[in-house]
């Protein structure tokens, strides 16, 4: 069976000039070194992938994009397919964040859509699921999060499952400073989990990549992923500043070795 490896990625939102994205990838590069056991993931805007591909070159820092259509190519003007992003250096690409849900119109059935895409061309869905803070005063995560996951995986087969990495980012939490506790985390992960396996079976979801985002930062990585089922973390705000993804990255896998 797949061991779990932690696994950090920074989502740099709509920042980063061209200049300013190579030199944050150059830091996170030269960091890497000292995080070999580690998948560490750059998730630039769309303008600067190919030159952070050129810096972070078959490395073992990899590439990801922050959206990705589902048609190949056609009219769909503004759009970007997945065969354009695996020509960028792409290794995966985030499908579902919260921000395309609530200002994009993004469903989970687009979201389905996407996900079928980027695997179809062999690009890896960073897949994200949450709930918002009215869902979760209601009682309802683990209902809303059961629903992202029925209606986002729906008709894929197990191996498809098995490339997929989750991304749980309450929404309450994204860009808020409000990170949810350890606890509350690891109770919705677990959650994950499980239902993983009921549908998919034991084998793929004791694999499955369940990072955590939302107000991640250097003080409150640790305690997360000391967690059994926190697999590492999505990092928005804190991914922009290299000292504070690497120091991130530095606290999950302390976290990991000390939990293995
Ligand atoms: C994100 O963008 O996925 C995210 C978790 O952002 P932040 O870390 O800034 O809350």
């Amino acid at each position: 069976m797949k061991k779990r490896i932690p696994f950090i990625a920074g989502n740099w939102k709509m920042h980063m000039t061209i200049p300013e994205a190579r030199d944050l990838a150059a830091s996170i590069v030269k960091a890497s070194l000292e995080l070999n056991e580690a998948e560490l993931v750059v998730i630039p805007p769309f303008t600067a992938l190919k030159e952070v591909k050129k810096v972070i070159e078959e490395g073992p820092v990899q590439l990801g994009a922050q959206d990705v259509y589902w048609e190949d190519k056609g009219a769909f003007t503004g759009q970007i397919s997945a065969p354009m992003l695996i020509d960028a250096g792409c290794q995966y690409v985030v499908i579902g964040h919260s921000e395309r849900r609530q200002l994009f119109g993004e469903t989970d059935m687009s979201v389905n859509r996407k996900i079928q895409a980027a695997l179809r061309h062999g690009l890896l869905p960073i897949v994200c699921i949450g709930e918002s803070l009215e869902e979760r005063d209601k009682l309802m995560t683990m209902a809303r999060v059961d629903t992202q996951l029925e209606q986002g995986l729906d008709g894929l087969s197990q191996e498809s499952v098995s490339k997929a990495v989750f991304a749980y980012e309450p929404v309450w939490a994204i860009g808020t400073g409000k990170t949810a506790t350890p606890a509350q985390a690891e109770e919705v992960h677990a959650h994950i989990r499980e239902r993983l396996a009921k549908k998919y079976g034991n084998e793929i979801a004791a694999c499955a990549i369940i990072l955590y985002g939302g107000s991640v930062k250097p003080s409150n990585a640790y305690s997360l992923a000391k967690e059994e089922n926190i697999d590492g973390f999505l990092v928005g705000g804190a991914s922009l500043e290299a000292s504070s993804f690497i120091q991130i990255s530095k606290e999950a896998l302390r976290a990991y070795k000390e939990r293995n």
